[in-house]
């Protein structure tokens, strides 16, 4: 088992990461503070996992009831989070519950949303189920819902007692839901640890096979990677925080034309990391090698790598309304050099224009 701290003073907490960390007490119990536990988790993930979690808790001697929430980005709303609320004052929770997470990014940001509100504020602990809540969301401390007319409009930032990144439930994973968690594994190389991005060159095979000892050092990578930028800019104040959008502009561009479901979140990314590697040799930044690396990397972790049939008019009006951009000027995160990027408001129109054409193809 590895243990990583994530530095943020009063709030600070330990990320856990290992084999079968959802049967240890000692990962768990020290972190509860009261006596009563709810458990959240959804339809599919806690029939396979909600057991253990649950005998670790009763024979800890702790009060447990549930709220178990259907499975879906289209749960994340007002309705399914009042589910939550539901259950604990059904249970007569007071403003020492702790919530538990168990499941993937969206079980994650709603509990923890939830644990920002009841009573204005109760501990909560993230255990995430999905390669993607274990090297992003359950990181960072942001929480929050959807609303009809926005994505994660409406949340909270609210940090976690502690983490459980528990290996081996990774294996229940659907491989589609596997590889666009590798994607924001990739972004952490890409934008700021080349020496992890050569690693996972060196090691993409293994991973593909989820092998446990290398899933748990790229996690580690992953989640230190994330640790440091949240450590340095907690609510986002500066650019910091936005370099972790890497691919993330372009990505969200073809989930708002695919609509949302059709290409999942890291799949978009991953197309996208391609697309602002294009344009960064196209700002004469990275070499065109650069640019067929990154393409080989993403190919070998299943993730698609060419843009869907999207005008590059709409492309631009999608990208027009990311939350970077400052006085309509559009903001995008390039790569300066392999292993570093930054913000820029520069890019040239004619050269972004050109990439957004380079995948109509
Ligand atoms: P998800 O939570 O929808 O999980 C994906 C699917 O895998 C679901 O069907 C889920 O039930 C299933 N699943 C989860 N664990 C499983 C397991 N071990 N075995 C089998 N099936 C399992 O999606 P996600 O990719 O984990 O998270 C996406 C969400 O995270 C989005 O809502 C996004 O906005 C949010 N997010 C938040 C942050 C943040 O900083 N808070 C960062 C990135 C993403
Ligand atoms: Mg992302």
């Amino acid at each position: 088992m590895q243990k990583l701290e994530v530095q943020l003073g009063e709030r600070s907490y330990p990320i856990f990461i290992g084999e079968s960390l959802l049967d240890r007490p000692e990962c768990l119990l020290p972190y509860i503070r009261g006596r009563q536990v709810l458990l959240v988790s959804n339809e599919t993930v806690a029939p396979l996992y909600a057991e253990r979690v649950r005998k670790v808790l009763a024979d800890g001697g702790l009060t447990v009831a549930e709220a178990i929430l259907p499975d879906g980005e289209a749960y994340k709303d007002w309705q399914h989070l009042n589910l939550i609320f539901d259950a604990l004052l059904a249970a007569r929770f007071s403003r020492k519950a702790t919530l538990v997470a168990l499941g993937g990014g969206v079980v994650g940001d709603m509990t923890g949303f939830a644990a920002a509100c009841y009573q204005r504020g109760v501990d909560f602990i993230q255990i995430p189920t999905t390669l993607l809540a274990q090297v992003d969301s359950s990181v960072g401390g942001k929480t929050g819902i959807n609303h009809p007319l926005g994505k994660n409009m409406i949340g909270a930032f609210m940090q976690p007692r502690v983490v459980l990144a528990d290996t081996t439930v990774l294996r229940s994973l659907p491989d589609r839901e596997y590889s666009a968690g590798l994607a924001e594994v990739i972004k952490y190389g890409l934008i700021r640890d080349l020496p992890f991005l050569e690693w996972l060159e060196r090691h993409m095979d293994g991973l593909m096979a989820r092998d446990p000892a290398l899933l748990a050092e790229a996690i580690l990578r992953s989640c230190r990677n994330k640790a440091e930028v949240v450590a340095a800019d907690e609510l986002e104040q500066n650019d910091l925080r936005a370099l972790l959008n890497l691919g993330h502009t372009f990505g969200h561009a073809i989930e708002t034309a695919m609509g949302y479901g059709s290409w999942l979140h890291g799949e978009a990314v991953a197309t996208g990391m391609l697309m602002a590697a294009d344009l960064s040799w196209r700002e004469n930044w990275i070499s065109h090698q650069d640019v067929a690396r990154i393409r080989t990397i993403l190919v070998r972790s299943g993730l698609p790598v060419v843009p869907p049939p999207v005008s590059p008019d709409e492309f631009l009006r999608h990208m027009a309304v990311d939350k970077k951009n400052i006085d309509g000027r559009l903001r995008l995160v390039l790569l300066r050099q392999l292993g570093r990027a930054v913000v820029t408001d520069e890019a040239d129109r004619g050269r972004l224009v050109a990439t957004l054409m380079a995948g109509e193809h």
